[in-house]
């Protein structure tokens, strides 16, 4: 497959390479923690970089994506429908874009707030996996319930009829040590697994620490440059 890819496109080798440099972190830690890295699963997000990209990762073995603004993520869907792609949805969502997510969406990590369980339902519909996005931080102004709200949050989820409550997912804050960020997001997985013990998944770890989200229990990582290169300037 690398040898195709080669020929195929330029530049694809050392994409391939940088992939293969996170597998490998991923396995170590994973095996440092007496996890086995078949219970993570790799999201690779590609925000900004065009569906060519995300064809060389699949021709790669990648099939789980991230995208985070709907306008990119529906146009990247559409024009790959073709691939064997599960497509996370990790950005902000707004009510309004909701039901158009769920058109190529799997899978939505962000689910932070009642309007967005509300407008994400779709009863008749095949179930939408869902993660309550934590706010980590104290401003309610970045995405995510707060600590106190996360319980009657996972209740409206588990009261809709069209979707699947997975479990947490946090962005670590930029000030605070990421392994005592992800501990907390530990916590409060432990607190939905009380309430729901299937809601057991863990969305965390971007490039510059998913180690330490694996070693607090992340079964979900989302990396983006670590694999990809850096984002192309926002269009
Ligand atoms: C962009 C993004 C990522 C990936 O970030 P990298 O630092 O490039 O790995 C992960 N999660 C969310 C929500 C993002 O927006």
């Amino acid at each position: 497959m690398i040898d195709s890819l080669s020929t195929s496109a330029a530049g694809a080798p050392q994409l391939g390479e940088r992939l293969q440099r996170v597998r490998s972190a991923i396995d170590h830690a994973a095996r440092s923690n007496e996890r086995s890295a078949d219970d993570i699963t790799l999201i690779v997000v590609t925000k900004f970089h065009p569906a060519s990209l995300v064809r060389d990762l699949v021709e790669l073995g990648v099939n789980d994506f991230g995208e985070n603004r709907h306008q990119e993520a529906s146009a990247k869907a559409a024009e790959l429908r073709d691939l064997p792609i599960n497509w996370h949805f990790v950005g902000q969502l707004q009510s309004n874009k909701a039901k158009a997510v769920r058109s190529y969406a799997n899978t939505v990590h962000s689910v932070d707030r009642a309007s967005v369980v509300s407008a994400l339902d779709t009863p008749g519909a095949d179930l939408l996996d869902c993660f309550l996005q934590l706010n980590l931080t104290e401003d309610p102004q970045r995405g995510g319930v707060s600590d106190e709200g996360l319980e009657r949050l996972a209740e409206q989820v588990l009261a809709a009829q069209s979707l699947r409550l997975r479990g947490v997912m946090a962005v670590a804050p930029l000030d605070e040590n990421p392994r005592r960020a992800f501990e907390r997001v530990r916590l409060a997985s432990e607190r939905l697994r009380r309430m729901e013990p299937s809601a057991d998944a863990i969305s965390a770890g971007m490039s510059h620490d998913f180690v330490d989200a694996i070693a607090e229990g992340a079964t979900h990582l989302r990396i983006g440059s670590a694999i990809t290169g850096n984002r192309p300037a926002q269009g």
